[in-house]
Order: structure tokens, then sequence, then C-alpha cells
């Protein structure tokens, strides 16, 4: 750029350096972005589009907004998944020409970003990293504003859909990865393959990806993947030689991740982030598995609903922290695996069922804030007045917390109680150095409590008796003018000055020496008040050092205590979701479930959690039976709307509910421990999440086929509907039989389907049973009586479902006419000639679709069966013979 200025010069100079982000550069009173970033700004915010150097031959586009007003603005750019370095002034602005130093202090991308306007209490925040090595591929998982930082790795043959579906499960607003790998990232988590027109727009800032909606895809360079690196990042950080006590010896591909991860967040921060002190590695098999079409399908998290606010999660938070919920919601996501765990988490809940107990627990939790945040604020440098003002109170409620929890019988809140520090010191410190209402803006003054310190006491003395001598010398001025609207005020230009209105300028006294002129007024000043100003300001200065240096200290001395605190925080949260549990249990009339190492689901009076939380009318409550033996498959047919979907969601929903450790709507149930749900609904109800293609269906299927274990639970709805007839329903059979077959994959399964046809197959395998969804006719109008009773249904009453859904008479008249058709001659041709080997719905079938045709001869041969060939004339036996051969084909 030729024509570029100095500071454009130092624009540019930046710029290059934070490749990907929009460059918020402060000039004064604002932020300013220029050339490909202010269009894309100007476009995003809706902003003006201005320019510098607007008459020159290459004017220089540019937007701008104002400092204070930042946050709201950054906060819609992250949203839409943009990254932003934010450039400040790092000297005062001096005299004359010289160009202010400026330097990046934070960049802030969509997954690291800690700003309160962009992390809902409720959700977690998560930077995700993925990265191949040789056959094995690893993701690691980084909540920045909590410390939480996790990984995992897989080389198995499915590791890469595996390592997807753990992805989708964390839900992360970022995921870094190199250039190689995105494009199958893209297509492993279904994202949008194609650039989004920002890009385009902004194509040559380079790395990150803009999308609208999460997650954005961050591309790094190999070398940020690199062993030594990402080693060292992750040793420096936990101060460790060896990475093994973090379970990281010999799992080269985590490191590389989770290093990538770390690096990548720090790098934005610029801050050490102490509070990420530790690494979790799991395995995938160290919880049930629920993948991202289980999860969504089971409405877990996400409602598909489009009030999105009927989920199981929806149901179960009665959380009363932030923190609390977020936990809550993990463990949604990832249910336990191991029965002693979850008994543990089961007994707790027990106990907290003591409506006394809990709601004493409760009542101090609520006054609790969200301490991991709390936390992470603290030590990413971004911790207020306020925040340690709110983590003193909080600290004030755990001896009687731990009081509670003390005498417990439940291990799990005895472990509890002893995870909770009091940490006295830490609280008596907050409650003698802060002051109880501190200024939201540090800089007013007055965070530090009076009698704290000493030497600020001084200042703070020193600057309030100038002020009174100010106050005093106003007063004596008017006497002594005669000016009795004098005023003495103060502003941040002029300091201190005596303001006097035009009409009494003739009264001003002669040792006045005039400061300013405004419209109807003049302003002074005197030396006597210049000396006072002098020394009003300077032990104001004083202060705010003062202030900032023992705030600093006594930040430092928290962080300290990071570990404990987190501890703290995480036993708090547990026990706040744990209390969320027993609530919505007492509440909805839950019952503990009974947990076993055998393989049988026995459900009594079941319920769907989330269509009676939601439902107008009662919930018709359902027994449930499998084992792996007799009744392994379950072929639940009935009418259209009957309940099939609803009863096969509530089978999944009560064991995840069981593996959270969780009561379950139910009057009893004894379940396993389940490895892993399927869920896969027929392409055509699923057309919502464009995903609908058959394709995709099949591809489902399959991986439930490859990778199901006998240990899992399978839930087929509808599957095979994507496709014709006769396809879709040797499909369903294939797939039925062979989950009732296969020694090593053979799952529990449900099935739920409008083909009546499989019913038969309930009669040849010995471990598949018919259920149906038992509804009631009279007079062709249908009640659905949602009762799930032994035996298969011979009707789809879809006929009076279409009239219930308000289709014409006229057209329901001609379906029911054209089905008794239909199924007459279904009878009458396909009675006896089954073909060989297809079981004999099977061939109904075919017949029904062969029929449409058939129809219309049939109408042929109706005409000829009405007709007294005996008394028919010459003339009209030609006529019918023409009719007739008219209609047939
Ligand atoms: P299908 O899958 O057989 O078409 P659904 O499971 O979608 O039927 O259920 C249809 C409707 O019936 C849903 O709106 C659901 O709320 C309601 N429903 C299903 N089961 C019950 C039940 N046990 N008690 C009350 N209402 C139910």
């Amino acid at each position: 750029m030729e024509n570029a200025t100095p500071m454009l010069r130092q624009y540019l100079e930046i710029k290059k350096q934070y490749p990907g982000t929009l460059l918020f550069f402060r000039l004064g009173d604002f932020y300013e972005l220029f050339n490909e970033d202010a269009v894309t700004g100007s476009r995003e915010l809706q902003i003006t589009l201005t320019a510098r150097q607007k008459d020159s031959k290459n004017p220089i586009p540019m937007c701008g907004v104002p400092h204070h007003a930042a946050s709201g603005y950054i906060s819609r750019l992250i949203k839409k998944g943009y990254r932003v370095a934010i450039c400040e002034q790092a000297e005062p602005a001096g005299k004359g020409t010289k160009l202010v130093r400026r330097e990046v202090v934070r960049v802030i991308t969509p997954g690291t970003s800690i700003d309160p306007l962009l992390t809902e209490p409720a959700e977690s925040v998560f930077l995700a990293s993925v990265t191949q090595q040789g056959d094995a591929f690893a993701a690691a998982f980084l909540e920045l504003s909590t410390g939480e930082f996790s990984g995992t790795q897989s080389s198995e043959p499915s590791a890469w859909n595996s390592i997807c579906d753990v992805i989708a499960s964390y839900g992360p607003r970022e995921i870094l990865c190199t250039a190689a790998l995105a494009p199958q990232l893209r297509k492993g988590l279904g994202l949008s393959p194609r650039p989004d027109p920002a890009l385009t727009a902004n194509e040559n800032l380079g790395g990150v990806e803009n999308s609208t909606e999460f997650p954005v895809l961050t591309i790094l360079d190999d070398d940020q993947f690199a062993a030594n690196t990402t080693n060292e990042i992750l040793r420096s950080q936990f101060g460790v030689v060896q990475l093994s006590v973090f379970g990281l010896k010999e799992r080269k591909a985590t490191v590389a991740a989770a290093g990538a991860c770390l690096g990548y967040a720090l790098q934005t921060q610029r801050t050490k982030a102490r509070h990420v002190d530790s690494f979790q590695y799991f395995e995938r098999s160290d919880f049930m598995v629920l993948d991202n079409l289980t999860l969504r399908n089971l409405e877990i998290i996400e409602s598909r609903g489009e009030s999105g606010k009927s989920s199981l999660f929806n149901v179960l938070d009665e959380t009363v922290t932030g923190m609390g919920s977020r936990l809550l919601r993990s463990w949604l996501m990832r249910p336990l695996i191991r029965r002693t765990e979850v008994q543990t988490r089961l007994a707790a809940v027990s106990e907290l069922s003591d409506s006394i107990l809990r709601a004493e627990v409760r009542t101090h939790l609520k006054e609790i804030s969200d301490l991991e945040r709390l936390i992470g604020r603290l030590n990413l440098g971004s911790a207020t007045a306020r925040d340690l003002i709110s983590l003193g109170r909080s600290m004030s409620h755990y001896p009687a917390i731990n009081d509670l929890l003390k005498n417990s019988r439940s291990l799990l809140l005895q472990v509890l109680s002893e995870n909770i520090h009091e940490l006295p010191e830490i609280r008596a410190l907050i409650e003698k150095a802060i002051a109880n209402d501190p200024p939201l803006n540090f800089n007013d003054g007055g965070t530090i409590r009076e009698g704290f310190d000493a030497g600020l006491d001084e200042q703070r003395q020193l600057s309030r008796a100038s002020k009174q001598l100010i106050a005093a010398f106003e007063e004596r001025e008017r006497e002594r003018s005669g000016i009795s609207s004098l005023k003495v005020r103060f502003n941040n230009v002029f300091g201190y000055y005596i303001e006097v209105t035009k009409g009494n300028l003739a009264k001003v006294p002669d040792d006045y020496v005039r400061r300013q002129t405004i419209a109807n007024a003049e302003r002074f000043t005197t030396p006597q008040l210049k000396e006072w100003e002098e020394r009003v300001l300077g032990a104001e200065d004083r202060i705010r050092a003062i202030e900032t240096e023992i705030f600093a200290a006594i930040c430092s001395k928290i962080r300290e205590e990071t570990r404990r605190l987190q501890s703290t925080a995480r036993a708090l949260a547990t026990l706040d979701s744990l209390s969320s549990l027993a609530e919505v249990a007492a509440r909805r009339g839950y019952v503990a479930p009974v947990l076993h190492d055998g393989d049988e689901i026995e459900v009594k009076a079941g319920r769907h959690p989330i269509v009676e939380a939601f439902m107008d009318g009662s919930f018709v409550p359902n027994d449930i039976y499998l084992n792996n033996s007799t009744d392994r498959l379950l072929i639940i047919t009935g009418a259209n709307m009957g309940g099939k979907s609803t009863i096969l969601r509530q089978v999944g929903l009560i064991q995840v509910l069981a593996q959270i450790g969780s009561f379950v709507p139910a009057d009893a149930a004894r379940l396993p421990m389940i490895d892993r749900i399927w869920t896969r609904v027929g392409a055509s109800d699923d057309l919502a999440s464009g995903r609908s293609t058959f394709m995709v269906e099949m591809t489902e299927t399959a991986s439930i086929l490859h990778n199901s274990t006998p240990r899992s639970l399978v839930l087929l709805d509808e599957i095979g509907r994507g496709t014709s007839t006769f396809d879709g329903l040797s499909i369903a059979w294939a797939v039925a039989e062979f989950l009732h077959d296969s020694p090593e994959h053979g799952a529990k399964s449900l099935f739920a389907t409008h083909y009546h046809e499989l019913t038969e197959l309930a009669e040849n395998l010995s471990g598949a049973q018919n259920y149906q969804l038992a509804a009631a006719e009279n007079d062709g109008e249908v009640t659905f009586l949602h009762r799930l009773q032994r035996g298969k249904s011979s009707k789809s009453f879809g006929i009076a479902v279409a009239k219930l859904a308000g289709l014409p008479s006229a057209v329901v008249d001609r379906a029911k006419d054209v089905l008794s058709r239909l199924e007459k001659y279904e009878l009458a041709v396909f009675a006896d000639e089954k073909a060989p080997g297809l079981p004999a719905a099977a061939a109904a079938k075919a017949a029904s679709q062969i029929s449409l045709f058939a129809l219309t001869n049939e109408k042929a041969i109706d005409e000829l069966r009405a007709t007294d060939v005996e008394q028919m004339s010459p003339e009209d036996t030609k006529e019918l013979l023409r009719s007739i051969k008219s209609k047939i084909i």
C-alpha cells in the first residue's frame, strides 16, 4: 500500500500476525476495522462502511465501533463464528505526532471466549482439537472458563466414527485441526462442505472458516500438533516431567490433540490459565455411548420440536447453579457404564429424597455462585471485586452444607463433604479486604475496604480533607465576591475550576485567572485551588495504584488455592445435580431402579419422561420386558399415532436415566447396564435434520449391525420406509432377523414398524415377540388407547387417522371404498398362491401393489357379475362386451 500512513503501516504489520481474525484496532475512543475486515464487519454488524483517504486513488474501507460498546459487537461476531483480535494502545497517547505503540492483548474465538455475554450459565463452551497419528485418531476438549480438560483416542477400525461421535457429544463451539483433516471432519460431523460466503469475502485472511453456526473449524499448521511442541506445552502447564500421570503415556495422538488445544487457548488469552491444571484421559467405553443421532432421536439435550424446550434435560434440570446445570448436561451426554458407580449416585439421590434435607441443601446452594467460572476468571485475570464478594458469600454457606452432609449414609455425599474446603483464611481475607458493595468500575475507587491498609486510608483521608477544603473554599468565595451562583466544579480535562455566569462577570475578584469561556459562563482558577487540586488528584492516583496492587495481591493469594477451590466447586456442582435429580423424582413420582448384572429389562408401568411432562392429558403407563433369550426382539405394530415411537423412546430414556443415577418414571424397574443405545428412525421421519436420504438411513443401520453387542439396546423406528414397499420390507425383515440371530451383535431390540408383515417373524424366531399398541374402532372412529399388548395388530387405521387429520369426507369415503376392494382382491387372488418361501403376509403385500392395476379389471368383473345374461338382448350383450373391454387393462 503506497499511500499508507505510519499508522496504517502499523495496522498492516499487526494484521499480518493475526491471520483469520477480524482486527479491532484501537484509535482513541473507537475500535476501527480496515480493508476486508471493514467490509465483513460492516455487513455482519450492519454498521456504516466509510473510507479513509476517500479522495485518493485507493480509498481504504473502514468502519468502527465505540470502545465502550465493543463487547456487544464482538459477541455478535463470535456468535457468527468469527475470531476477533483486540489491539489496544500500549502507551498513553503522547503529545505531538509520535505514533502510539499498539499491541494485540487478546484474541477472542468461539471456543475460547469467557465473556459472560457469550457463555450461558447452563452451557459449556468447549474448544476441541482433533488429530490423526498413524492409525490413531484423537480428540481433546478444553472448557477454558472452568478449566475442564479431557481427551481420548482410538485406533479401532471404526476409530474415525467413534471420534466424531465423541466430538458431537461435547458439542464444541470451535474445532482445531490441520488442513488435511478438515474435509474428513466436515463430512464426519455433517458440517456444511461449502465455504461460507463470509470466507470468500474474507479469504485472504486465511485460517478460520467462518460459518453462521457452531462448530467453527479452525485450521492450524501441522507443527502446532507436533510431538515436541505439544509435549512441552502440556508439561510446562502442569508442571510435570512426565505426562504419564495423566494417562498419556504411549498416547501420542492424544498428547498432540491436547497440546495443540491448550497451546491455542493460551495464545488467545495471553495468560497462564493456571486453573487448567490436569487432564482426564478417558476411553469411549468408559461411558454409555450415545451417538449424535441417538442424542437427537431421544431428545436428550435438545428437543426436535419447535419450542426446543421439551428435552430430557429440560425435564431434569432443577439445578440452582450454572455449574450444576452444566454437570447434569454432561451426565446426560455420557451416562455411566459401571454398575457400582451408578449405584453410588443412586444412593445419594435416595438420601436426598428426604424432603427436609433436600430443601436445606438447596436453600444453601441457591446462594452459591458459579464458582467454576469464577475460578476461571480469577486465573485468566478477569475477576472483579464483585466476583470476590460472591466467592466470599458462597463460602459462608460451606460450613452449613458440610454439617448437612457430614453424617449422611451415602458414601458419595460424605466424599462431597470432604471435598468442600471451607478455607476460612480466604473467606476472612475477602471479608476483611473487599468493600461490601464495590464499584462496578474499579477506577472509581472504593474496592478495598476502609481499615484494611493504613497507607490507603491515609491517601483517602488526604483526598477527603482536600475536597472538604475545596468545598469550604466555594462557600468563602461566594461571600467574598458576592456572587451567590458561583460554583466550584470538576472535570477530567480542566480539573477544578470556578464557574461564574456571564451576568456576574463584573464581580469577579482580581486574583482569578481565566481558563475557559463557555456559552453563558466563564471558568477561572486560583493558585490556592490549583494546589488543592494537585493534592486531590495526586491522592487519587495513589489510591488507584494502592488498590490495584492490593487487589492483585488478594487475587494471587486466592489463586494459590485454585485446586481446592476447584474441587469444592466440583463437589457443589455434583451436589446440585444430585439434588436436582432427587427434586424431579419427588415432583414427578419416579422410583429408584434396581440395577443388576443380568440381561433383563423389566419395567412396570413405565412412562415417557418427556411426553408425560409436556402433555395435557394423562399418560398411559406401559410394562416392558426384554431379555437376551426369549424376548430379545420386540416387534411393535399398531396404528399410526398409536404410540409406537413413544414406547420405543421411553425404553431408551428410562435406561439413560438409570445410568446417570436418576430415579425413573415407572412403578418399578429392573435394569441391566447397557453399553450403547442405538436409535434409528426411518428416513421419512427425519426430514428436519436434512439427512433424510435412504442412503443415510442404511449407512446408520449398517453401523448398528456391525457394532452392536449383546449389551446394547437397539431402537428401530420405521426403518426401511424410505424406499419402495418391497425393498423396505425386505430390508426391515433381514435387519430384524440379523439382530435376532447374530451371537456377537445381537442386541436387545425394539422394532416399531407399520409393515404388519413383519409380525410373522415373531412366529418363526424363538427370541422375537409381537406387541401391538391397541386402538379401538367404533363406526370408523378410532380411539388410541396407547396400551402395549402382546400380539400383532392387523390394521393400520391409516384412513381413520386421515379422517382425524381433516381430509375431506369425500376423499375419506373414496379411500375406504378403494381399501375394501383392495382387500377383497388380495384375498381372492393370493389366498392360495403364495410364492414359495415368501411369507404369506409379504405375498399379500405384493398383491396390494399390483392390485392398483387390478382394481379397474375388478370393476369390469363386478359389472359382469351384476348382469343377468339370460335377460339380455344381443345388442345389450354387445354393448356390455364393449364396455368391459374398454375397462380392462
Ligand atoms: P406412532 O409412532 O405409533 O405413530 P407416537 O408414538 O408418535 O405414535 O404417538 C402419537 C401420539 O400419541 C403422541 O402425540 C403421543 O404424545 C401420544 N402418546 C403416545 N403414547 C402415549 C401414552 N402411553 N399415553 C398417552 N399418550 C401417548
